[in-house]
């Protein structure tokens, strides 16, 4: 009889982080340093990037793959935010980063859903496990805003208020789940690009930004009420998102006509976020757009969903 020992498995460690919506972003005027001051309301949304961290020899560095919608948009080097997340955790933690990454995309690509800084928010959770390196979610949460402002709610998730550049959260208590559907364009908008229209308009000179403006909101969330919800949605980048891709004014329009409880442009954009009564409600506007051309994809989900989180 003949018997062989199997290699050992390559340990691995799979963590998923979720995508978001600004259910209000408020901005205002660009200050000396080039960050716009933010308030904002973020809820995590049921869309999940999957980072897979698996062990290599050492020495190896960091690799990493992408598969799933648009994986083709998105940067397979050290400008990828997951690898630049498993190099700033390693750097912190004083190890070597040597790591494959492979991400499974679930979040549109420069959508406006923070995709990117999930993988960021994912990435660092899996390597902190794969590495042992035990550090707690405030040192992680450190880390992550260095790396980008919707990173640290990528790792908290549910929904939460963000001040500073977006980085500095506070938890927000809700009731119930909403119901939201996303019509999702192939062809991006950049950040950056949306930030300076907005300058260009001068938006933010006519705002302040307040949290004090969010109260009807913050009832509408703590009642569970998705009607009250949908009538405080609001988003400052907005008119900046709509002068650079006018079309998304009939995306918007479309949703309402619908009868959408609320619908507004996801963050920069160009990815328009509708919170419909029901799955059923969300499904029958994912299907006017559809029918209408207003969207390259339609999305369907449900929110709050959780932070980032290993799973297996
Ligand atoms: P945000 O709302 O946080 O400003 P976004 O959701 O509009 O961002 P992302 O998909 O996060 O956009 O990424 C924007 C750009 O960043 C992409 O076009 C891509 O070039 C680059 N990028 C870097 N890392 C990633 C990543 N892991 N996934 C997707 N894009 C990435």
């Amino acid at each position: 009889m003949t018997s062989y020992l199997a290699p050992a498995p390559q340990p691995s460690v799979r963590v998923r982080a979720p995508g978001k919506v600004n259910l209000s972003l408020r901005v205002g005027p660009v200050q000396e340093d080039g960050y716009h001051p933010l308030v904002t309301i973020f809820q995590a949304v049921a869309l999940y990037e999957e980072v897979t961290a698996t062990q290599v020899p050492v020495g190896a560095g960091v690799s990493l793959t992408v598969d799933g919608p648009q994986a083709e948009q998105v940067p397979l080097d050290e400008t990828n935010l997951a690898w630049r997340a498993a190099e700033a955790l390693a750097r912190f933690a004083g190890v070597e980063p040597d790591v494959a990454l492979h991400v499974t995309k679930g979040v549109p690509v420069a959508g406006g859903m923070a995709g990117g800084s999930a993988d960021a928010a994912a990435a660092l959770v899996a390597c902190d496990a794969l590495w042992d390196t035990g550090l707690p979610r405030t040192d992680l949460a450190g880390i992550a805003a260095e790396l980008g402002s919707d990173v640290p709610f990528a790792l908290l998730g549910h929904t939460a208020v963000g001040t500073g550049r977006g980085h500095l959260l506070t938890p927000a208590m809700t009731r119930g789940e909403f119901h939201w559907v996303f019509a999702v364009r192939e062809d991006g908008l950049s950040t950056p690009a949306v930030f300076r229209r907005f300058d260009q308009l001068s938006l933010g000179e006519e705002h302040d930004v307040a949290l004090a403006e969010e109260t009807p909101l913050m009832h509408a969330l703590r009642a569970g009420d998705p009607h009250a919800l949908g009538a405080a949605l609001h988003n400052d980048l907005e008119p900046a998102a709509l002068s650079l891709r006018p079309e998304l004014e009939r995306t918007l329009a479309l949703a309402r006509e619908g009868g959408a409880l609320g619908a507004v442009v996801s963050g920069s954009g160009p990815t328009v976020a509708a919170l419909a009564r029901s799955r059923q409600h969300a499904l029958a506007i994912a299907a006017t757009w559809t029918a209408e051309g207003a969207a390259d994809t339609v999305w369907c989900t449900t929110a709050p969903a959780h932070g980032a989180r290993q799973f297996s």
